[in-house]
């Protein structure tokens, strides 16, 4: 099932995520539709916040994007598609290193792209469903994307990464999008 999706102005995507103590039936349905919502989508990633819950539980599916990323599972290197797609609970970075710009959107902000700077590498520590621990070292556009997410998940945007000169060029369009999606919530007040 297709959830739906939570734009920029809802006042969830600000909330930090609560972790997960134990992994549910319910959640490992609440995974299963997040992986849904993110394909309908054509995301790569997806936060739990982003569809209207607080919670430390993201997906990843890098499987349709052409750019490169590497993956180590502890100290053994695996193709990243083997893992996707990836659900990544309670994640959390526990090292990182070097510098890179890049491209990024985000589902929350329909048509807005901008150059984020990132660590180049990082190393996270998550639960996998099968409530397996997960040591993970990504580089490339798999770095990027648990970034991102890991920030959803603490209630960060990438508005909040963007440069000055950046975020300035983009005003208007996100003042605009916060005030629909405002509106939108003052006539459906129970829907998120
Ligand atoms: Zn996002």
């Amino acid at each position: 099932m297709s959830l739906p999706i939570v734009f920029y102005g809802n006042p969830i995507l600000r909330a930090k995520g609560l972790e997960i103590p134990k992994i549910t039936a319910e959640i490992k349905h609440l995974a299963e539709a997040m992986i849904e919502t993110m394909h309908a989508a054509r995301g790569v990633g997806l936060a739990a916040q982003q569809i209207g819950r607080a919670l430390q539980l993201t997906v990843i599916d890098l499987r349709e994007v052409d750019r490169p990323s590497q993956l180590l599972l502890g100290t053994r290197e695996v193709p990243a598609e083997s893992m996707m797609p990836m659900v990544l609970l309670n994640p959390r970075i526990t090292q990182s290193q070097g510098e890179e710009d890049g491209n990024e959107g985000c589902l929350s902000f329909p048509g807005i792209n901008a150059d984020i700077r990132r660590s180049a590498t990082v190393q996270v520590s998550a639960l996998g469903l099968r409530e397996e621990p997960l040591r993970i070292t990504a580089t490339g556009l798999l770095a990027r994307v648990l970034q991102h997410e890991i920030d959803h998940l603490n209630g960060v945007l990438f508005i909040d990464r963007m440069p000055r000169e950046t975020l300035k060029s983009l005003e208007t369009e996100l003042r605009k999008l916060e005030k629909s999606t405002l509106s939108g919530l003052k006539k459906r007040p129970r829907d998120r």
